[in-house]
């Protein structure tokens, strides 16, 4: 099957709720205004690892698609972190890493690339920007296998960008998006977004490390179980040496919102519940043990921490020119 925006629109459209969570209508998505993503990168250097954030475009994000959304409270929140809708939506980031480290390169997901609009897919101008040729990156990481995150693993014909990378992912999220039995459950209409799951990490079958719990993902990265936006959802604790840092992939999808209200979920989450007490657990860690943190969906360049709120939280964003 061709991967293709139709395709990707009607596997969202009508994903099941075992799959994608409940309530989901795919009438939030809406591509963003015709023009061609340009490479937008910021490196730093944390330790022994130089880090590239690669942001791949905005994704609008309609406020339907929040479970209990309640736009009064909404609106007190987005007010007071210089948030506003726009189009009855947010504009939501998506992020991917290139990290340079000990002679490797490796990356933290890939990216939309063709799939969700011209208003993304820029991550790959940001590699090449960054001075990574695809052939050299050696390992690529993925938090979980969502076409925002696994899109940019394969060109439009479907054959591998990453030619001699290896593919790291958890085995409970590889199983999820191969398993024939969930897929005999999902509607006709919404087979295709399990076709876009399973071409996008098909030529990397070869060259796979399948994840089975919370140990080394790759040199200096320890994988973090955080189940719930999808059953095998993993961050990666990087260890640069004297410093750390925390890629938590889809822990928060809104900073603008999410932060502040925590139990919100929203309709990509498979296990909505799992979902928010993973956020919990995690935002207290994080916050406990004061970690340096970025997300795919964090307001580029996506560096910060998290501070605790009474029984929520707050992002402070690092400074632009942390870590040069
Ligand atoms: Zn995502």
């Amino acid at each position: 099957m061709t991967i293709n925006r139709r395709v990707f629109l009607s596997g969202l459209a009508a994903a099941p709720a075992a799959a994608l969570g409940s309530g989901f209508a795919g009438t939030g998505w809406a591509w963003a205004a015709a023009g061609t993503a340009a490479a937008v990168t910021h490196s730093f250097t944390l330790g022994d690892a130089k880090i590239t954030v690669l942001l791949d475009g905005h994704l609008p994000l309609g406020t339907q698609l929040f479970n209990g959304y309640d736009a009064a409270k909404a609106g007190t929140v987005l007010a007071q972190g210089l948030h506003r809708l726009q189009d009855g939506g947010l504009q939501i980031p998506v992020n991917g890493y290139l990290i340079e480290r000990a002679g490797q390169k490796l990356l933290i997901d890939t990216g939309t690339a063709q799939l969700m609009g011209p208003g993304l897919g820029a991550l790959g101008a940001g590699l090449a920007a960054a001075g990574a040729a695809p052939e050299s990156i050696d390992t690529v990481l993925l938090t979980h296998i969502h076409p925002d995150h696994s899109g940019g693993l394969i060109t439009p014909e479907g054959t591998a960008v990453f030619a001699n990378a290896e593919l790291v992912v958890a085995q409970r999220e590889w199983d999820f998006w191969h398993d024939d039995a969930v897929l005999a459950g999902v509607p006709e209409s919404s087979r295709g977004f399990f076709d876009i799951a399973r071409n996008s990490v098909a030529p990397y079958a070869s060259r796979l490390k399948l994840l089975q719990r919370e140990e080394e993902a790759a040199a200096g990265f320890t994988a973090l179980e955080l189940p719930g936006h999808t059953p095998g959802h993993t961050g990666f604790m990087l260890d640069a040496g004297s410093e750390g840092l925390l890629f938590w992939g889809d822990l928060i999808h809104s900073a603008a919102l999410q932060f502040a209200l925590p139990d919100w979920t929203i309709a990509f989450d498979t296990d909505p519940a799992q979902t928010a007490a993973t956020r919990r657990r995690m935002l207290d860690r994080a916050a406990a043990d004061n970690l340096l943190v970025t997300g795919a969906h964090l307001d580029f360049p996506a560096l910060g921490r998290v501070l605790r709120q009474g029984e929520a939280y707050a992002y402070q964003a690092a400074p632009w020119q942390f870590g040069i």
